[in-house]
């Protein structure tokens, strides 16, 4: 299946690890140039060396994204050097445990800024080039906003708000004929999941634990298998899929608690 993703120019947030550069290595892949939007300078070195020796064309773009003026000099920045873009994966993002009872308002708005705001400027911003294109926008949600977890309100709200925008936007954006589509996530062992399961007295037995209770295969989604759904929906093939929430999960999320 041709994706026709050759050279086309896609924001992928948070694109320097874990789903996100999983994301910029299938575009790479595709032929398709990922812009990384990160904070994480480091790692996107390393990755854009592993994406130019596969002879693909990247860009890194160092940003915090909490801050919708950030948004703004990314989003610039990815016109001044390419002059267009052709789609917007918004996943960057952090399970930071802001709880109801051992939070409090302040911390819950940085949660709030650090896993939702960026997605609604980093959109925003990137609306007038992804007009011109017909480009597709991917968000990353999580199943915590429909299983719930317990003691991470602002992540909770952030990824309920981010099923809604799904839909929002979709439905906003079909004059235009951009496709909006939600890819949702339960386990998958990137550097972010790796420090959570630090936190844990024996992560090797809470890890067990977690992949005991996936239905297909009792094992984690690997990253490589989020940006493949990922990229066939930024790609053409998918033209006329929008406003969807594919969870891609091993049935974590829906499938009945009696089969594991
Ligand atoms: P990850 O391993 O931490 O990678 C995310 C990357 O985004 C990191 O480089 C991180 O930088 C960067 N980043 C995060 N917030 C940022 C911000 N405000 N500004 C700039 N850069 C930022 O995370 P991941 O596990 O791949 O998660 C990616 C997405 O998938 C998130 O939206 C997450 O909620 C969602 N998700 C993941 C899982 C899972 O099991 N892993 C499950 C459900 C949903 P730092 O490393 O410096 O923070």
């Amino acid at each position: 299946m041709d994706l026709q993703l050759k050279e086309k120019v896609i924001i992928v947030t948070g694109g320097a690890k874990g789903i996100g550069a999983a994301i910029a290595l299938a575009c790479g892949e595709e032929g398709a140039i990922p812009v990384i939007v990160d904070r994480s300078a480091d790692a996107a070195d390393q990755l854009q060396s592993q994406l130019h020796r596969r002879g693909a064309i990247s860009h890194f773009i160092q940003a915090e994204l909490g801050d919708p003026a950030n948004c703004k000099t990314a989003v610039d920045e990815a016109i001044r050097t390419f002059g267009r873009i052709d789609g917007l994966v918004n996943n960057a993002g952090r399970n930071d445990g802001v709880g109801l009872e051992r939070g409090d308002p302040e911390r819950f708005i940085e949660s709030i800024k650090d896993n939702l705001l960026h997605y609604y400027a980093m959109t925003h911003y990137s609306l007038p080039y992804l007009k011109r294109t017909r480009g597709p926008i991917v968000n990353i949600g999580s199943k915590v906003a429909t299983t719930g977890q317990g003691d991470t309100s602002g992540y909770a709200a952030s990824k309920g708000g981010v099923l809604g925008l799904t839909r929002e936007w979709a439905a906003e954006l079909l004059p235009y004929s951009i496709r909006v589509n939600c890819v949702i996530p339960a386990e998958v062992l990137t550097p972010l999941y790796e420090s959570w399961l630090k936190t844990f007295p024996n992560p090797e037995e809470k890890l067990r634990t977690v992949l005991a209770k996936v239905p297909f295969e009792k094992r984690a989604t690997k990253a490589a298998e989020i940006a493949s759904t990922v990229v066939f929906l930024l790609s053409a093939q998918s033209a006329h899929t929008t406003g969807q929430e594919i969870y891609v999960d091993g049935g974590y999320v829906h499938l009945d608690r009696a089969l594991t």
